[in-house]
């Protein structure tokens, strides 16, 4: 098998491989991406179920010392009183419709914790009281809003519930956060979650609870992360995930069909290959049994013809010379004979140079010689179809020439100018000597060949399809083996431009050589 042919079957093969396993690889690729952030959502849902879960234990918180606040008269032992009942309060504090402090009193005594509020509320007192003149963030409606959350520093975290009651006062609940911290964490999931891990994590940075197996690597970044609303604004939950985790989410199917889709793919494309490998072969096989059969007939062919011809021409030689009938009917014998004797030569050329076998013989000869007895076999068939035969010698140096060869380059020409170009009436051979050169010229006035043809008339069993060729009948080769053999003989085979019909130009290299003696 051919190098170019094995080339151009793992072509077949790995070019639409590479070609699926690329678009499959792109496909993966996206559809990895897609599950990427649907594992990212997912995630991120998770934590919003958290948020909400904290948020709820807040609000339940709040609202249940709210409905207390309620039925709670806003006079300082009372407030004191409700103070010592709760364990989530830290401190109460009331400013009135003028909002002048009501709670804890403007004037002292106060206990230990209100003088301590009044101390670490310094910092977020303008905003209080701002709040308290109706400037402070708005509602829903666009009037300013009845309640809220302040959350502030000083020496500890200060997280402030604030609520404007019908009567114009501002009350404020201080929520102790260790306390609420506590509630917060009782009601996150203690479950021991498998491959990933989540973590609440505080105002400044610090995880504050966590849970789930997975330990993170120092430094790891979190695959989610949500903030949480006030007035835990500062801080956020997170959600690692472990490598099982997202293995798990994204799934190694993908790969794997992928794979597994490639190699049913390679499977039918090297089935494939390997079929037509097999059917061309076996075509190659089938046409060089053909052609072998076909060189063989023409082998077996030649001498029962070379035969024919002999005889023919002894039997023409010993006719009377005014038997004119039998002469005529002798010169179309003989004049078949050699168009059956040019075929096979044609063929058997052929099957010589698929081979690798076409080789010259070369002798000393004089070409017009040549010529001449070439036009002398033509003679009678040009006659009979009204063809003038004109020769313009000019080869009459004897030189080293293949005879076979000039002959059946010549026979071609001829026999296709009488095919072809009988309507012209004129065959024109001209032969010249140049050097080392014999140039000879065979043009005739027929209807020529059409310029986009001019290439491919050279070409074995190329044929011109028009009214003139279908009707003769003729197999293609004759032009392409007069080129081969003239380029073996170190010329060429050309169709020259002309006005009316074809001219063919033979140039062979045919070297001086001494006449051989007589
Ligand atoms: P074949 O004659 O067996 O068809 P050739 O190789 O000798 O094969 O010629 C190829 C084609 O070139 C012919 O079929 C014919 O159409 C065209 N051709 C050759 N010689 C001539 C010519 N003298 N005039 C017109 N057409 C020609």
């Amino acid at each position: 098998m051919k190098p170019s042919l094995i080339a151009a079957y793992v072509a077949l093969v790995l070019m639409p491989l590479g070609l699926l396993g690329w678009m499959g690889l792109r496909l993966a690729m996206d559809e990895q991406e897609i599950v990427r952030h649907r594992f990212r959502q997912l995630l991120q849902v998770g934590l919003q179920d958290t948020e909400e879960e904290i948020h709820k234990q807040l609000k339940g918180r709040t609202q249940s010392l709210l409905r207390t606040l309620e039925s709670t008269p806003l006079k300082t032992d009372a407030l004191r009183a409700m103070l010592a009942h709760s364990g989530l309060l830290r401190q109460v504090f009331v400013l009135g419709a003028d909002c002048r402090r009501l709670h804890p009193p403007l004037d002292p005594p106060w206990t230990r914790a209100e003088r301590e509020f009044l101390a670490q509320v310094e910092p977020a007192w303008p905003d209080l009281a701002a709040l308290c003149r109706h400037r402070g963030p708005e509602g829903s409606n666009g009037a300013p809003a009845r309640s809220g959350w302040k959350v502030w520093r000083s020496r500890d975290i200060h997280i402030v519930r604030w609520q404007r009651l019908d009567g114009g006062e501002l009350v404020g609940l201080e929520l102790d956060s260790t306390r609420l911290l506590a509630d917060i964490i009782g009601s996150l999931p203690h479950d021991r979650m498998r491959g990933g891990r989540v973590a609440l994590v505080d105002s400044v940075g610090e995880i504050v609870y966590q849970w789930g197996r997975y330990e993170p690597a120092p430094g790891e970044l979190p695959r989610a992360s949500l903030d949480l609303g006030p007035p835990l604004g500062a801080w956020k939950l997170v959600h690692y995930a472990s490598a099982a985790e997202i293995d798990r989410a994204l799934g190694s199917s993908m790969v794997y069909s992928l794979l597994a889709g490639l190699a049913v793919a390679a499977v039918l494309l090297l089935g494939l290959a390997v079929y037509f490998y097999r059917q061309s072969t076996r075509h190659i096989r089938d046409a060089s049994e053909r052609v072998s059969f076909v060189n063989r007939v023409s082998h077996e062919l030649r001498t029962p013809l070379t035969n024919i011809r002999l005889y023919a021409e002894m039997l023409a030689d010993s006719l009377p010379e005014d038997d004119e009938r039998s002469h005529r009917r002798l010169d179309v014998v003989l004049s078949e004979t050699r168009r059956l004797s040019r075929l096979i030569a044609n063929v058997l050329t052929l099957g010589h140079k698929q081979k690798g076998q076409l080789a010259l013989c070369t002798t000393p000869a004089v070409p017009d010689e040549i010529i001449r007895a070439v036009l002398a076999h033509f003679q009678p068939s040009l006659d009979a179809r009204g063809i003038e035969l004109r020769f313009e010698a000019g080869a009459e140096r004897c030189v080293s020439v293949d005879t076979d060869a000039l002959e059946q380059i010549l026979g071609n020409l001829i026999s296709n100018a009488e095919r072809y170009a009988a309507e012209g009436g004129l065959v024109a051979i001209e032969s010249r000597q140049k050097e080392d050169k014999t140039v000879v010229w065979v043009s005739d006035r027929g209807p020529g060949i059409p310029s986009r043809q001019r290439d491919k008339v050279f070409e074995a069993f190329h044929r011109v399809s028009d009214k003139l060729t279908d009707s003769s009948s003729g197999t293609g080769l004759g032009l392409a083996i007069a080129r081969d053999l003239a380029r073996m003989h170190g010329g060429d085979l050309t169709l020259e431009s002309s006005e009316v019909g074809a001219r063919f130009r033979v140039v062979l290299r045919t070297p001086a050589a001494t006449p051989p003696e007589r």
